[in-house]
């Protein structure tokens, strides 16, 4: 019997957020996204692995990923400048 694992991320975006670019220094808006990896067992997401919470800069030039706490992203958010959902 074969059983096939495997792993999947999926990534959300969860809105946009006034912050500043740690790379480039633009401020304005930047995109959280949110990146949940799952084990999935035969292409089926079950089980969970990691959630994480990344900005990506806007500016075309730069187009830095850094990486956010969870509590940092829920503040971002409620101070957001408006949300994809
Ligand atoms: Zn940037």
């Amino acid at each position: 019997m074969f059983l096939i694992f495997g792993l999947r991320t999926k990534a959300v975006r969860m809105g946009f957020v006034a912050a500043m670019c740690r790379v480039c220094g633009q401020e304005g808006s930047l995109l959280l996204v949110r990146e949940s990896t799952k084990l999935t067992l035969f292409f089926i997401p079950l089980v969970p692995i990691r959630t994480e919470y990344v900005l990506h800069c806007m500016n075309p030039v730069c187009g830095a990923r850094t990486a956010v706490g969870a509590g940092q992203a829920r503040r971002l958010l409620a101070a957001g400048t408006g949300s994809l959902r």
